[in-house]
């Protein structure tokens, strides 16, 4: 086959373990899952009786604009409809911003350790990668800055960035996006916005309307708890959408995704109540590193990164036998950490119990 170069050395994705590969393996009965930033809690009760009496027309398309959808985002945002774009996932809309602008020839500047689909798209599509590492977990928003140059279409920014948890403040980001050329398209990834409690945070639809450039991706599957319906979204100035549009698959998202994603939207009591459990879930991790000894990032997200100090593998498959599935840092740039998901309050004690256990086993 006459394949593109740039695909022959690529991965594919490497899923978190599943709840029955773990069962099967440890003979474990009870498996609690903490390595996909999934919510804990599912998703609204708004949804789950919506589900139960929607009836959609198997045979027929969906509407593939998904304007009921579209509506009810643009309502809750106060954007116009025409500022959005819906994807499979905000990962479709990574994929297609991706497509429309990058080639061989242009580069694309991305922190590093940051959300991996960034890198793998622009290698697909034949761009020269940029990755400008980051500061004690943080962007190094001088050094994206530096590795600008007239070539480069697109930077990356992560905030809270996934897998540190660390964010950007408003000054900081507000700077860094009046440094950045008007024709260079500035992705702001949210997708753990929702969670985010500090007072010098950003507020991303107020830069959309300043920086006509800025692009904004946000998405259901992480507070929502609608991983498994795929839908997320960007919204960005509304020549940046018109011009992204006919990149979309026709029917990219699905019947049950954008009436589930309309119906977890009505539910806002849902997302604080979330967001307070998972203020009082990191609490709990904190207490534990610190009694430890451990280092981590503190985290606007629904995860912590703890340092360790020890070969992140080993403390994933040590946590694996006691029944938790988390994410070894190895896999996300940390080699010597893991990054946990926020569980129940039940489901922390029990990670962290595992972990202590850990710790005093050798
Ligand atoms: C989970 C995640 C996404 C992908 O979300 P989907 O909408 O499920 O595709 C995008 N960006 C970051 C940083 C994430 O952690």
């Amino acid at each position: 086959m006459k394949w593109k170069t740039e695909i022959l050395n690529l991965k594919a994705y490497q899923p978190g373990k599943s709840i029955d590969e773990v069962k099967k393996k440890y003979g474990l009965e009870k498996i609690t899952k903490l390595a996909s930033n999934e919510n804990p809690f599912g998703c609204s009760p708004v949804v789950e009786q919506m589900l139960m009496e929607y009836k959609p027309v198997r045979a027929i398309y969906p509407d593939g604009y998904a304007a009921s959808l579209r509506q009810t985002v643009a309502d809750h945002l106060d954007v116009s409809e025409k500022q959005l774009i819906f994807g499979n996932g905000s990962d479709e809309v990574i994929q297609i911003i991706s497509r429309g602008l990058l080639k061989p020839g242009v580069n694309t500047v991305m922190p590093s350790p940051s959300f991996p689909q960034y890198r793998h798209n622009a290698i697909i599509e034949g761009a020269e990668v940029r990755e400008i590492a980051l500061i004690n977990g943080e962007h190094d928003l001088e050094g994206m800055l530096n590795a600008i140059d007239e070539n480069t279409s697109v930077v990356w920014v992560c905030s809270p960035n996934n897998p540190t948890g660390c964010y950007i403040n408003q000054s900081s980001l507000h700077r860094f996006l009046s440094q950045i050329p008007a024709d260079v398209l500035v992705v702001l990834d949210e997708a753990y916005y929702e969670y985010v409690v500090s007072e010098d945070y950003y507020d991303a639809l107020s830069l959309v309307k300043e920086f006509s450039n800025l692009i904004v991706l946000r998405t259901f599957s992480k507070v929502y708890g609608l991983a498994s319906f795929r839908v997320g979204y960007g919204v960005g100035n509304e020549n940046i959408i018109q011009a992204l549009e006919p990149l979309r698959e026709p029917f990219n998202t699905n019947v049950l995704g954008q009436a589930a994603a309309a119906a977890a939207l009505q539910d806002q009591e849902f997302v604080e109540n979330c967001k307070r459990h998972n203020r009082k879930g990191l609490e709990q991790f904190y207490s534990f590193c610190d009694e430890a000894g451990l280092n981590y990032f503190p985290s606007q997200g629904n995860f912590v990164l703890i340092d360790f100090n020890r070969d992140g593998d080993e403390v994933f498959h040590g946590l694996l036998a006691e029944g938790y599935i988390v994410r070894s840092g190895k896999a996300l740039g940390f080699p010597t950490s893991v990054r946990v998901t926020v569980g129940s309050e039940e489901q922390n004690i029990g990670v962290i119990e595992a972990m202590k256990k850990l710790l005093a086993s050798n």
